[in-house]
């Protein structure tokens, strides 16, 4: 999965993933939009924590974008496809 020397960036990977993971199911079964909102925030707060963490810790190295989202919801349609 991720190459990083890093275990503290890799404990925030993972939990950026879980959220991911609890986003996506929340679309599937097609949760109000409240619920919906809130799992976004999730993904975004721990998203800044990994941008910030990366920014500080010496163990990241500058190439490791490949978490950083471009988008704010998941390419659902890629998925499901
Ligand atoms: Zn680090």
């Amino acid at each position: 999965m991720l190459r990083t020397a890093c275990p503290k960036l890799s404990a925030i990977a993972k939990l950026l993933r879980e959220k991911y993971d609890l986003q996506f199911a929340m679309i599937v079964r097609n949760a109000p939009d409240g619920e919906l909102r809130s799992a976004q925030g999730e993904v975004f707060r721990i998203n800044r924590l990994m941008t910030n963490h990366r920014r500080k810790c010496p163990l990241c190295t500058p190439s490791f974008t490949i978490m950083t989202p471009r988008r704010t919801k998941p390419p659902l349609l890629e998925m499901v496809s």
